[in-house]
């Protein structure tokens, strides 16, 4: 699987080890793999410890995202969703980050679908959410969300290009208070709006407009997760990343089987790129539609 982990330093290139990473043909359960959790610092040989100084410590917990109203219906549809679509599932890695199950348990799915589609919400299946647009399978969500790799205590600042119905946003909820999610179509934005508001999910921060653009006023990100597939990646994004932080997103054309691309900024500010898997997304458009 060498040939798939590729530090990259200019677009030319990057575009070679998608091809290459396309060739590997990477399985899921060879490319995804938990991080191994950091050693404990020694905090000193003899005596007591000195107090560390406030900005040395640990940071504070992030308070939790309540749980929403509609979490208390259809819960066991939910928990059997996560158990046999994204735990355990013979053909696919299993989705192993206890806190993205917790969200994916939480997140009331139905709440975010339109009325038509309701019945259908934990089946393990995109489902459509008007305008043209697609909610993804509960197995892309949960995949895309660990691939993040957000640490909560640390409270990272995640953008979402593509808001749809809102719902990756409430997952990504669960994970951080600094959620910030760009929908391009007015009316897609503003039913998402209602319904991320009536399910609680007060700390999603929202606008419309282009996402290619990203939103230069709220960062640097730590991750930034794109929902709608591009032919490359929108250097606004890019340039919008922190370094040591995380991209996800489907590269490919329109209505073409796309990959699933992460791309890490490396401390010095170079690019890793990872391909995944296969997906097929609605693209990026870039006029905004009214
Ligand atoms: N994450 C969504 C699914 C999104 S479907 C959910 O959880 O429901 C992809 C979304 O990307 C669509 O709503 C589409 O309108 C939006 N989109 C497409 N191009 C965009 C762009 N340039 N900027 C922002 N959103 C865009």
């Amino acid at each position: 699987m060498g040939a798939i982990r590729n530090v990259c330093r200019s677009g030319t290139a990057l575009a070679a080890a998608w091809v290459a990473a396309a060739a590997a043909v990477p399985t899921l359960s060879s490319t995804i793999s938990p991080s191994p959790p950091a050693p404990r610092p020694v905090m000193c040989l003899f005596g007591v410890p000195p107090a560390k100084p406030a900005d040395e410590a640990a940071p504070a917990p992030a308070p939790e995202q309540p749980a929403p109203p509609g979490s208390s219906e259809r819960a066991d549809e939910r928990a059997a969703m996560v158990e046999r679509q994204l735990a355990r599932h013979d053909r696919r890695a299993p989705i192993t980050n206890k806190a993205v199950l917790d969200a994916m348990r939480a997140v009331p799915r139905h709440a975010f679908v339109p009325p038509n589609v309701r019945s259908r919400a934990y089946d393990d299946t995109p489902l459509p959410i008007g305008h043209g647009q697609t909610i993804s399978q509960p197995y892309i969500v949960a995949l895309m969300t660990q691939l993040l790799e957000l640490a909560p205590e640390a409270k990272p600042k995640v953008l979402e290009i593509g808001t749809g119905s809102g719902y990756q946003a409430a997952v990504l909820a669960h994970l951080t208070p600094d959620v910030y999610s760009i929908e391009i179509i007015d009316a897609l934005a503003r039913r998402a709006d209602g319904d991320l508001q009536a399910q609680g999910y007060e700390r999603v921060k929202r606008r419309s407009g282009d996402g290619y653009h990203g939103w230069a006023e709220k960062g640097p990100f730590d991750a930034i997760i794109v929902t709608c597939a591009s032919g490359h990646l929108p250097p606004p994004l890019w340039a919008q990343l922190k370094p040591g932080g995380r991209i996800v997103i489907p590269i490919g054309g329109p209505y073409e089987v796309q990959r699933l691309v992460l791309l890490t900024k490396q401390p010095d500010g170079t690019r890793r790129s990872r391909t995944i898997t296969s997906v097929r997304f609605v693209p990026m458009t870039r006029e905004p539609k009214r």
